[in-house]
């Protein structure tokens, strides 16, 4: 048995990475150490209802992962956000506000103090950054909007999609495309603007996922690929070779003329130990706090709130335990049964991370308190269950582009290494497959470009001695 590319990790990076390899004929092995492939894309099925361990929805607005959904047969089958979600709502002086999901849908309501919502209008006048110096989230948004828009609308956004915190978090490396647009049109309400003029529509209009959950696309992946998938292999160490990698696991080898590394990050540092020291210690500096998720279900009766909305997230200055909730039976069909409802409630991350490590009751208990008091629910739960991740979200903190720098130099330095992952590009499934998608087109200009020295001895499946 001989491997082209052998990739390591088997989430919706690494499954991606290879099916796309796969799909240009190369001889592809992806070593996983669990003993499922999916990575933290997990949907449950609990008694009729429908629990995301980790990811709930994709965004449409990614052309690499729409074109990977299509290629997987999964367009038809596809379910877009329930008419139902017409709000979002963000908690301040511990009541929920609704907020309409329009570019000025901030300037109409009433969350932000009025003169907040003047200085807000304002961003229109405030000259573009003309100092090179790298901004935190924060930062940005203060310097635009005002720090009241950064402290009330941005902070609970950056909990909520990154787990992280607005004053850690790098504006370039997590936002690069408003940067750009300030650079090009001067301010981002004229950016935002001119967008819609020419008919584009707002992100979270594009969100969608299938009656299966987000673990569908994983599924078909795992399938295209049949026996490519290896299960139960945990890479221990890879060594380079004259013509390629030998990588070890517990009960042998594999060798390959390329490999991908499509793990977690602190999994990439160990990995590359021995490769690339300024790689793995780039690697093993990106954290990625605990994070849990608690899955609630409750007949419809038992909830006063409309549930008119994707759900709702709080500020820090809100000093609550949650940092949010999705409305879970809202946004997609099949989430709860007929007169149920669904809840997923997001604990930890960079703003607290010891609180994703309490036990699951705890936890549990902890989003009934918050629910019964935020959305009028009452009596106990239907299902209630918890998933603790150990490592969640990375954090692309302040210097996250050197990082990435030293990253990308560590597959310059090691011809036929490559890098994927969230921790890279972006933390979507969907940026998880355009950079996965970027990665084997790079490992496909390799093996081609090397095409002459493949007449090689083969590379073969060895039991280690
Ligand atoms: C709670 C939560 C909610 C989220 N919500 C959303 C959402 O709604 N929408 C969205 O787009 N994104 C969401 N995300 C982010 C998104 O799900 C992830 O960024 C993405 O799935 C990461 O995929 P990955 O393949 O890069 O990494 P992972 O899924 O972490 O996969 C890495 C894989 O590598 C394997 N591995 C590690 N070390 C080894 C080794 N030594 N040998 C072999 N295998 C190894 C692991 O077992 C794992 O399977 C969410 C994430 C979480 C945790």
């Amino acid at each position: 048995m001989s491997y082209d590319v052998a990739v390591i990790g088997g989430g919706v990076s690494g499954l991606a990475a290879a099916y796309a390899l796969q799909q240009r004929g190369h001889r592809v092995a992806l070593l996983e150490r669990q003993v499922r492939s999916g990575g933290n894309a997990i949907s449950e099925p609990i008694g009729g209802f429908l629990m995301e361990h980790g990811p709930s929805s994709l965004n449409a607005g990614i052309a690499d992962a729409r074109t990977l959904a299509h290629a997987l047969d999964l367009d038809s089958a596809r379910c877009e956000l329930g008419a139902g979600v017409r709000h979002r709502y963000l908690l301040r002086d511990q009541r929920l506000h609704r907020i309409r999901a329009h570019p000025l849908g901030f300037a109409t309501a009433s969350y932000l103090p009025a003169l907040a919502r003047l200085r807000m209008l304002g961003e229109f006048m405030v000259p573009a950054k003309r100092h090179a110096a790298e901004e935190t989230v924060s930062e940005f948004w203060s310097r635009r909007f005002g720090g009241e828009f950064a402290g009330l609308v941005i902070d609970p956004l950056v909990g909520g999609l990154f787990a992280g915190m607005a004053e850690e978090l790098s504006m370039p490396a997590v936002f690069p495309r408003l940067l750009e647009m300030e650079r090009r049109y001067g301010s981002i309400s004229r950016a935002v603007l001119a967008h819609r003029r020419s008919g584009g529509r707002m992100p979270g209009r594009r969100l969608y996922s299938w009656p299966g959950g987000m673990q569908t696309l994983p599924d078909a992946l795992g399938a295209a690929l049949g026996d490519a998938v290896k299960l139960g292999v945990a890479i221990r160490r890879i060594r380079a070779t004259g013509a390629g990698f030998r990588i070890e696991y517990g009960a042998g080898s594999v060798l390959a003329r390329c490999v991908v590394l499509a793990t977690q990050p602190h999994a990439a540092a160990a990995l590359l130990d021995g490769l690339d020291g300024a790689g793995a210690e780039a690697a093993a500096s990106i954290d990625a706090p605990p994070l849990a998720t608690v899955f609630l279900g409750y007949r419809r009766d038992q909830v006063a709130h409309p549930l008119d909305g994707l759900g709702y997230l709080t500020p820090a200055s809100e000093g609550r335990q949650l940092t949010g909730a999705l409305f879970a039976s809202t946004m997609f069909p099949g989430r709860a049964p007929a007169g149920h409802v669904a809840f997923s409630a997001y604990l930890g991350g960079a703003r607290a991370p010891q609180l994703a490590q309490a036990p699951g009751e705890d936890l549990i208990a902890m989003a009934k308190a918050e629910f019964s008091d935020l959305l009028g629910i009452s009596g106990e739960p239907v299902v209630a269950r918890v998933r603790q991740w150990p490592r969640g979200l990375p954090q692309y903190r302040l210097g996250h582009g050197e990082k990435v720098e030293a990253l990308r130099a560590a597959e310059r330095n090691r011809p036929g290494l490559f890098l994927t992952g969230n921790y890279l590009n972006g933390l979507s499934v969907a940026s998880c497959i355009a950079s996965a998608s970027q990665a084997a087109e790079r490992v496909d200009a390799f093996l081609r470009d090397s095409v002459a020295e493949s007449s090689c001895p083969g590379y073969v499946t060895a039991a280690n001695g």
